[in-house]
């Protein structure tokens, strides 16, 4: 251990993860707490990490209040709607009452915005999305965590939460190491904001062998934000709720711009409107649910993966008509230009110009986010103006554990976010966060050097373990004494792919199927005491590899619990294909006991708050 030199830093605010959350958090603290100590700490680096990393072609969530576009409660509309009718109204009406300064923000700060030459106002791409020339907007953001944090250290994957040995249930910081130089970091912090996005590639992607690593979602997003708050016993909330997106087919191209702007639209190899021929099918199954406009997201999967099922693929987008239009053909390729250059490659290796083919769609695995058009994540508190008492405790968007935050992907019940989103609940974080720490709640806590001492020797033992077991390898990378983490993940992806309901069953499960699951993983996460890391690269890879199996546990548990299909499309429990709102319209929370290693699942009511307070002010 004494190669890895411990390095000790104590703050106020610690950010974990400098994504479009995690940049929001510590842009905030620094306005709230002007004299306080804010760290962020980053497992890459902040000008282009996260899911942002790459660039984006719009902000998706801009309510407009300024021209009256739309107000929050359309928004909690929304998004409620897409959701199936779950998910935590208080959340979402701060985010959304909040989100149009932080974009104000972003257009001060040099993010070059589209305007409608007619009106002045940003161009609309659809009735929530903006549109912008956004390859920089990373940078941007970055650049404003950059001057308001004390310090920023990249290249710190954060492993562990400290926890307060003086008071129960209370944070104390977090620990890591750097995958460059291999040093051991203590962070002791008053507060800490978990902000580190959600996870990809715990399902088995479609793209394998020579195309693995290609994903809708980003590669690097690996659970970290579930696996932390879940280690020291953080309630979660709807992690059954995973996400499966319809995307241009090998390269996951964006299609909002293409539905919303340019107008195009989906048919199946006949050239017929699939969607409607799943109509009488799905009623069956949601009842109304179907006839809500816009289509829940989950229902128009739904349709796709049934047609595909029935033999109507492939499935394409029809681009042809709109690509004759000059304007909307440079629209369409700019859109990848901006953030998915590597669609553009696809279809040039496949020799397809959307001028004249209509390109293929596809459905991806299923991934885990809190701030897309899903809401898995922490059980946090709301804010005090909205929240009812099951949804209050103290401190806007503190999880159950005391001085523990969250923001953006991290955060569950509250979808359609988004960048924009999830930068303002970072800020919205950071200020309860500061308010926590003026309040005195941070006082006195105690963390031994024994705490940070065993998570050291934890942290490094793939290293160890590696280095002892590589005398056994028999062939290749075959040892019997331990096994590397690529090895690892790809058991974890089958078992979830196979068990949970990911692409190998058209994304079916059912309670056999997930007890099943939840016992291969449990002996997964045996093995995984002996994953041996060859290089601090693989190191990353180990810890990436626990956080997610961890994560995975806990959406199966979800899953299993949920005794209905909620969200057909999403994923579908054959043994209650259904969705029953008699038994079912709440939201589901769970807790894993930090020594036992079980979890527990409750029921929490689901408050339609929006349209509650107008029938209140209406009677
Ligand atoms: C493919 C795709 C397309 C999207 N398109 C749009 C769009 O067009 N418009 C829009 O507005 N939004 C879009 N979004 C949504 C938007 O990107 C997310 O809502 C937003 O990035 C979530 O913010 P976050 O901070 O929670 O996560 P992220 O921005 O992903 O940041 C998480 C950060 O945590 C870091 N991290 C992870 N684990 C650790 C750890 N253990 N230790 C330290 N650091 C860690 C990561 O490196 C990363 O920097 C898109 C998302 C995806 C995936």
């Amino acid at each position: 251990m004494a190669k890895h030199k411990t390095h000790y830093e104590d703050c106020d605010v610690l950010v974990v993860g400098g994504g479009m959350a995690g940049t929001g958090a510590t842009f905030e603290a620094r306005h709230w707490g002007r004299d306080m100590k804010i760290i962020c700490v980053e497992k890459a680096n902040i000008d282009r990490s996260g899911a942002v990393a790459q660039g984006l072609y719009a902000i998706n969530c801009y309510m407009g209040m300024q021209w009256g576009e739309n107000q929050p409660e359309d928004h909690v509309r929304y998004a409620r709607n897409d959701l199936m009718g779950m998910v935590r109204e208080d959340l979402g009406y701060d985010m959304a009452r909040h989100v149009d300064s932080t974009v104000h923000m972003f257009d001060e700060w040099g993010l070059p915005m589209m305007k409608n030459e007619k009106t002045g106002r940003y161009l609309r791409e659809g009735k929530w999305q903006i549109m912008i020339h956004g390859e920089s907007y990373k940078p941007i953001v970055a650049e404003a965590a950059k001057k308001s944090a004390d310090k920023i250290y990249n290249r710190i994957m954060i492993t562990h939460l400290l926890m307060d040995e003086a008071q129960e249930n209370r944070v104390g910081g977090a620990v890591g190491f750097n995958m460059r130089t291999g040093d051991y970091h203590v962070f002791r912090s008053k507060t800490v904001i978990v902000a580190a996005g959600g996870a990809s590639h715990i399902f088995k992607p479609r793209a394998v062998g020579e195309g693995m690593g290609r994903t809708w979602y980003a590669p690097w997003s690996n659970g970290s934000a579930y696996a932390l708050p879940i280690a020291v016993g953080a309630k979660m909330t709807q992690m059954e709720n995973r996400i499966v997106l319809c995307r241009f087919k090998d390269g996951y191209g964006p299609v909002g711009a293409y539905f919303l702007h340019l107008k195009t639209y989906t048919q199946n190899a006949n050239g017929e409107n699939y969607e409607k021929k799943w109509y009488d099918q799905t009623k069956e199954l949601v009842g109304e649910y179907i006839d809500h406009h816009p289509t829940p997201t989950c229902l128009r999967n739904h349709a796709f993966i049934q047609e595909t099922i029935a033999g109507g693929g492939p499935i394409h987008m029809v681009t042809t008509e709109a690509f004759q239009d000059p304007h909307l053909e440079t629209v369409g390729w700019e859109n990848f230009l901006g953030m998915t250059v590597g669609q553009a490659v696809v279809w040039a290796s496949q020799n397809i110009d959307p001028k004249y083919t209509n390109p293929e769609l596809t459905t991806s695995e299923p991934y885990v986010m809190g701030s897309h058009a899903t809401c898995s994540g922490a059980w946090v508190s709301g804010p005090e103006d909205l929240s009812p008492p099951e949804y209050f405790w103290g401190y806007n968007r503190m999880l159950t554990i005391d001085g523990l935050f969250g923001a953006g992907d991290t955060v569950g019940g509250s979808a359609h976010k988004f960048s924009s989103g999830s930068f303002t609940e970072g800020r919205l974080a950071a200020k309860a966060a500061v308010k926590y720490i003026n309040d005195q709640k941070a006082e006195d806590i105690k963390i031994t050097d024994k705490q940070c001492e065993d998570f050291k020797e934890a942290i490094f033992k793939p290293l160890e373990t590696y280095q002892v077991a590589q005398n056994e390898i028999t062939g290749g990378t075959v040892s019997p004494s331990y096994i590397s983490p690529i090895q690892g993940l790809q058991r974890l992806q089958r078992i979830m792919d196979e068990y949970v309901g990911g692409i190998a069953t058209n994304y079916m499960t059912n309670g056999n199927m997930l007890k099943r699951g939840l016992e291969l993983l449990a002996w997964l996460e045996e093995d995984l005491e002996k994953v041996g890391a060859e290089d601090l690269h693989q190191l990353m890879r180990a810890w990436e590899l626990k956080h997610r199996a961890l994560t995975s546990q806990c959406v199966t548990e979800h899953t299993m619990f949920r005794e209905e299909t909620r969200w057909p499309g999403y994923y579908y429990r054959g043994d209650h294909m259904k969705l029953d709102d008699d038994n079912w319209h709440c939201l589901t929370v769970s807790r894993r006991d930090p020594k036992t290693g079980k979890f527990s699942l409750e029921k929490v009511p689901v408050y339609h708050i929006v349209d509650e307070n107008e029938k209140k002010k209406a009677s």
